[in-house]
């Protein structure tokens, strides 16, 4: 048994692939859970263990409440859970809403809150002091996009992730009293495979030349905020929402 585990949703790339990384180096066990690629899933555990950690990888879909529940029993055969990742998330293609679908409207909350909302669910269950637990962290993956609103383009993912900046702050006070801290990063635009997924495989490069910074973030650079505010560094941080968006975030 270790003592320290960590689930990071959508552990396989992108952001949730760097925090798995860096949560091993911080002593966790880590639950790479990822939806379908399975190769990158355990490209992820074999850098991990081949560093000397422990991790295992757990297919599941966060859309999927069985699958979620599947998710944290596995994570339970590792040890007692300490921190939670709810990082997996989705974009759809360019749309206006007078476009929108409802089947996308669904497919966007349900992965993006509701998948949130009930692996916090069962992350509190076991780590509240109020239900026998020894407290945690949850770090939840919000988006410079929940202050942008992404009018003319992705409205739906934007306001899934202002979603998760209200769900941050009240599950935060919820839980302020169970020794679990909430918060959120809100990245900006992060060099990851998520811009080739929602149709714009050449994103990155378009943007970088109006970005405050000129460039893109990296995964790293947001995994390693998201490992501060697990960390006893941040003990007296909550409901807290860091922007890693290399000033994106603070444009008009
Ligand atoms: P990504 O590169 O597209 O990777 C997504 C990860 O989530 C993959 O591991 C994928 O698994 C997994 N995933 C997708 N749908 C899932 C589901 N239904 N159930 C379980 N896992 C699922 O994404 P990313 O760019 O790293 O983004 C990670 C988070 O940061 C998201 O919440 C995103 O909204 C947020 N974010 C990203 C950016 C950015 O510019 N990249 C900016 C702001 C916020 P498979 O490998 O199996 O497909």
């Amino acid at each position: 048994m270790t003592e320290r585990v960590m689930i990071v949703t959508g552990g396989s790339r992108g952001i949730g692939a760097a925090t798995a990384r860096l949560g091993a180096k911080a002593g966790y066990a880590v639950v790479v859970n990822y939806a379908s690629n399975e190769a990158a899933a355990k490209a992820v555990v074999a850098d991990i263990e081949a560093g000397g950690g422990t991790a295992i990888a757990v297919k599941g879909d966060v859309g999927v409440e069985a699958d979620i529940v599947a998710l944290f029993e596995a994570a339970d055969r590792l040890g007692p859970l300490a921190a939670l990742v709810n990082n997996a998330g989705v974009v759809d293609a360019v749309a206006p809403v007078a476009e929108m679908s409802a089947d996308r409207l669904d497919r966007m909350f349900r992965i993006n809150i509701t998948g949130s909302f009930l692996c916090a669910r069962e992350a509190v269950k076991r780590m509240s002091t109020a239900r026998g637990g020894q407290g945690g962290a949850i770090v939840n993956l919000s988006s410079a996009a929940a202050k942008l609103g992404l009018g003319g383009a992705r409205v739906d993912y934007a306001a899934s992730k202002g979603a998760i900046d209200t769900f941050t702050v009240g599950l935060a006070k919820e839980l302020a009293g169970e020794g679990i801290r909430v918060t959120a990063v809100r990245p900006g635009i992060i060099a990851t495979d998520i811009h080739a997924s929602g149709g714009e495989p050449d994103r990155v490069e378009e943007i970088a030349p109006s970005l405050p910074m000129r460039r893109a973030g990296t995964a790293e650079e947001v995994a390693r905020a998201i490992l501060w505010l697990l960390s006893d560094e941040a003990s007296y941080s909550t409901g807290t929402i860091i922007d890693v968006s290399g000033g994106r975030s603070i444009l008009p």
